[in-house]
């Protein structure tokens, strides 16, 4: 198994790259570029920072993660200390999970 982490502010991003070799979207990258700070771009067929410095743009806005686990292989988690976040990610209706 190969993890590929980095910290941000307040939390943690942890992505399970051997779940990324069938993806056929990255999800993640494309929703970092819409709802995020576009920190994330695709190398070598893996989502990865576009830069070392980059994991201090993070906004925190989960949008990688709640579209990995939508449309991508649910490689990419997130770990953040905070209250109500798991009510949250039951509650994204708005996104339809792959079957
Ligand atoms: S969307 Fe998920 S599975 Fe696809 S490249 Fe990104 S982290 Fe990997």
């Amino acid at each position: 198994m190969t993890i590929y982490e980095f910290p941000f502010a307040t939390g943690k991003v942890t992505i399970d790259y051997e779940k990324c070799k069938d993806c056929e979207n990255y999800a993640c990258v494309k929703a970092c570029s819409l709802f995020g700070r576009a920190i994330l771009r695709v190398e070598d067929g893996k989502p990865v920072l576009i830069s070392e410095g980059a994991k201090k743009r993070c906004i925190e806005d989960l949008a990688c993660e709640l579209y990995c686990q939508a449309y991508g292989n649910k490689a990419l988690n997130i770990t953040l200390d905070m209250f109500g976040l798991e009510e949250y990610r039951r509650n994204q209706t708005a996104l339809k999970p792959k079957e």
